[in-house]
């Protein structure tokens, strides 16, 4: 690999012979223009032509020499691509992970999670219980996935939960817009170290703003970078929406719409009237759910990125929205960690900022202190499962990507080798859902909001007199009463006005255009002072949305690597929290008193809870502990023949690979501390003698 100033001289000489090539290419234009005048001779620009045309080689060569070189750096699109690649033959040959249906040839965006994915994945939703249902006192739902049309016409989903897909023109792939375009700057950028820095700064202003072009801006920019069909190099049609949305439909009869859910979190919006009564008719409050998700991608890639079915857990936590303050907030005011708003990705810099929480409250950067919250609580949820904390950064929605509803959005984005993966949505999308359900289904989704003292209400009401009206105007006496009664405030006072001045006012009906004249003795119109111990408010909604499998991914990237000095030892340094198997036990030879007393240990971890294995073939121990560390292991038991006799076993670490010598009776409890995080293992090392043990290969 090349070193830093190895990589730093090329790019100098790789600058310095793209200078040369844009003076001479300006020198050749003039020439041609005087040549034009005939102020030169044709010889004298030919001249200059052939010295452009041997300084482009020039260029080239240094280009290539560059590329050579840094192309096998870590941080190149190869060094990714090549670590992803390492990666991904781990975890598919440990049965991490499988395409589904492999014997049938797979298909695209469907996976299966294999026995140690099954335990992460637990794993992580356990500690996703704990961390925000427990510690919040959520309430936890589950609803079905098959949804009836009805609910995702009134979330907005049948008509907008679109992505903007082209098609080739001749073969009729499918892609969709926005990533084509993403891959193709990235790609120009990339092939072009020399690019000038406004020049840069253009298309990284497009990369910024990706996710928000309409079809129209999108259809421009493709036509701009002329991108064609990736594998025909064919031409594209324009982008138009698709629906992700996998329709199905209810009963035998075929006669009722549903889908698919692509989101868990209407399933809590129903049943906001319910959960509200549950909680004790108090706000704020949250629900919370874990299940499956669909989505008909239109191209997945990216592994377990994109796909089309996928696990989510979702909160909906219903607040006040005139108060959105948090009594927690205080607790995690100080965390700082980068932050990524709107005007820095906007700004020239384009890079995150280490901010504290409460700072970035108190500056209105993030809009309130529940969202504030919440996101705090994810960095300390994302980075106690061990991801990387300085490859996580909050994003902040730009004006034009999110909902015309929602207040504030961020999202959690990981970085891994596919670049910048959003793996948390982080949304106030203020009263929209319960206003949207209200509507549809006429049931009132408001809580009453108690004040904390009673106060004197000052109301217009509006008394129609029943029998002159039925008297004046007959058959249309009903609709005119309606009328009345519906008139807001200022449209009562507005008549009153009139109806004292002139003695009557007319009254339009809006549904049929007709104007009645009303007069003074048809309605009374008063002020009328009331005491109120509380209002009506539909709540505002602040949503934290989690793609488990998105984060188990990243997570499996930042938890990879190879033994210093020896490639083929692969190691996922899990954390004891998410490690799918949390000890394993190994007799250190054949012998079926070893293995009896590995039995026991083994079965005494299973009672206190702690998954292990055991594993009794006859290869050597530095086998088997490399074995362990390719799946994550954090910790190994070894039974010996000490063990018979003195009634010790030796317990090694994975990442130090250090080893102490512990009693039997004790190491259960031990282990049992060291899997749940309670004690650390230099506080083991401290109080158990250690085992010097040299690991052969
Ligand atoms: P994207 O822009 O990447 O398609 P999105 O903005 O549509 O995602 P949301 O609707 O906010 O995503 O969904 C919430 C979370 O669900 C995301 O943060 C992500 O982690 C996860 N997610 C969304 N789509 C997929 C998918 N196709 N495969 C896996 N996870 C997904």
């Amino acid at each position: 690999m090349a070193s830093e100033a190895e990589l730093a001289a090329l790019h100098a000489d790789l600058t310095a012979k793209q200078a040369d090539v844009n003076r001479t290419g300006d020198e050749v234009r003039a020439m041609k223009g005087a040549l034009k005048e005939k102020k030169v001779d044709k010889a004298e620009v030919d001249k200059v032509v052939a010295k452009l045309t041997a300084l482009k080689l020039e260029l080239k060569a240094a280009e290539d020499a560059y590329k050579a070189k840094a192309g096998v750096s870590k941080d190149s699109s190869e060094g990714r691509k090549k670590f992803r690649e390492d990666v991904s033959n781990a975890l598919e040959r440990r049965l991490f992970y499988i395409p589904a249906f492999k014997i049938y040839g797979g298909i695209a965006g469907l996976y299966d999670y294999g026995p140690p994915g099954c335990a992460v994945k637990a794993n992580i939703l356990q500690f996703w219980r704990q961390h925000y249902v427990m510690e919040e006192n959520m309430l936890e739902v589950e609803c079905p996935c098959v949804t009836p049309e009805v609910v995702l016409k009134a979330s907005g989903h049948v008509e907008k939960f679109t992505d903007l897909m082209v098609k080739d023109v001749k073969t009729s792939a499918c892609y969709r817009a926005d990533h084509l375009l993403k891959d193709a700057v990235e790609d120009l950028l990339e092939k072009n170290p020399t690019f000038a820095p406004d020049v840069v700064l253009e298309h990284k202003n497009v990369l910024a703003r990706v996710d928000e072009f309409s079809a129209d801006e999108l259809g421009a920019l493709l036509t701009k970078y002329k991108i064609v069909a990736p594998e025909t190099k064919n031409e594209l049609s324009k982008p138009y929406p698709f629906n992700l949305m996998f329709a199905t439909s209810i009963g035998p009869t075929g006669t009722m719409q549903g889908f698919l859910r692509p989101e868990t979190a209407q399933g809590i919006f129903v049943n906001f009237r319910d959960l509200l009564y549950y909680n004790g008719n108090k706000l704020p409050f949250a629900a919370a759910q874990i299940g499956q998700a669909f989505r008909n991608e239109i191209a997945p890639r990216q592994g377990l990125l994109r796909v089309r079915e996928f696990t989510l857990a979702e909160i909906e936590h219903f607040v006040d929205p005139e108060d959105k303050s948090h009594p927690k907030f205080k607790h995690v005011k100080d965390l700082e960690f980068l932050l990524y708003p709107r005007a820095e990705q906007l700004g020239a810099e384009k890079k995150p900022v280490l901010t504290k929480i409460g700072d970035a409250v108190a500056q209105g950067i993030v809009n309130n202190e529940t969202l504030g919250y919440f996101i705090a609580r994810t960095y300390l949820f994302l980075t106690k499962l061990g991801i990387d904390k300085t490859r996580l950064r909050f994003r902040q929605h730009l004006a034009s990507e999110m909902a015309h509803y929602a207040q504030d959005c961020w999202d959690a984005e990981i970085e891994c080798s596919y670049g910048w993966i959003e793996c948390v949505g982080l949304a106030d999308r203020a009263a929209y859902d319960l206003k949207q359900h209200s509507e549809e289904s006429k049931q009132p989704l408001i809580a009453f909001k108690r004040y904390d003292k009673p106060r004197e209400v000052e109301h217009v009401v509006v008394a129609p007199d029943s029998k002159v009206l039925g008297k004046m105007l007959k058959k249309d006496n009903k609709v005119v009463k309606e009328a009345l009664e519906a008139m807001s405030e200022e449209e009562a006072l507005a008549m009153q006005a009139k109806l004292e001045k002139d003695g009557e006012a007319p009254l339009t009906i809006c549904t049929t255009n007709q104007t009645f004249t009303i007069t003074r003795d048809m309605v009374k119109i008063a002020k009328e002072k009331r005491t109120e111990s509380g209002k009506n408010i539909t709540p505002s909604v602040i949503e934290p949305s989690f793609g488990v499998g998105r984060i188990i991914y990243c997570l499996f990237e930042h938890s990879y690597y190879a033994r210093e000095g020896d490639e083929q030892r692969t190691v996922f340094k899990f954390t004891p929290l998410v490690a799918p198997i949390k000890v394993t036990v190994f007799p250190l030879v054949s012998n079926a008193k070893l293995d009896e007393e590995g039995y026991q240990i083994s079965q005494a971890m299973t009672a206190s809870g702690v998954a292990n294995k055991i594993d009794t073939t006859a290869i050597s121990i530095g086998k088997r502990y490399a074995r362990t560390d390719e799946i994550g292991v954090p910790f190994a038991i070894t039974v010996d023949f000490e063990t018979l006799q003195g009634g010790t076993v030796t317990l090694r670490e994975r990442e130090t690979t250090e080893q102490v010598r512990i009693g039997t009776k004790q190491v259960v409890g031990v282990v049992r501390s060291l899997a749940d995080g309670v004690v650390a293992w230099s506080d083991v090392v401290a109080q158990y003698p250690k085992v010097e043990a040299k690991e052969e290969k």
